[in-house]
């Protein structure tokens, strides 16, 4: 799976034997951090991702207290991953910046009691009022 940013600086390949799961998430802080309604992000194993070009990163603290980086574009600034200090090894891209992005479909919603109430959750899709409970129950959703 490859994808990239607006302006054709960064380039980046996922190594993956199978589709990486992707989930929206609502959480205000989501809705902050893209300027839009929700983030559509798809978690992976930071060994799974190359990139060329030159990124920029910028921190800041999470509402849960973990130090969450942003990585962006050192040119047009569009956000690609995001890394978080409490999952080690882990990255989450942002699944819009796949070429092929109008392919995924989340496989469940977070946070869904934040959303913009104009957003329609399609029916039958798995929403969770806020965010797994644990580590577990993330896995869970990830892998299952
Ligand atoms: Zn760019
Ligand atoms: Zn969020």
């Amino acid at each position: 799976m490859d994808g990239g940013c607006g302006c054709g600086q960064i380039r980046y390949a996922i190594a993956a034997s199978q589709p990486p799961v992707v989930y929206a998430c609502h959480c205000t802080d989501c809705q902050t951090q893209s300027g839009s309604a929700f983030a559509l992000q798809m978690p992976v194993f930071e060994a799974m991702l190359s990139t060329t070009g030159q990124l920029v990163s910028g921190e800041r603290t999470l509402p849960s207290g973990a130090v969450g980086t942003i990585y962006a574009c050192a040119k047009c600034l569009v956000r690609i991953y995001s890394k978080n200090s409490t999952r080690k090894g882990m990255l989450t891209i942002r699944a819009g910046t796949l070429d092929n992005s109008k392919k995924l479909v989340p496989k469940f919603h977070l946070w869904v009691r934040s959303k913009q109430p104009w957003i329609a959750i399609p029916k039958g899709a798995l929403a969770l009022d806020g965010q797994p409970a644990s580590t577990e129950e993330w896995m869970r959703l990830l892998t299952e």
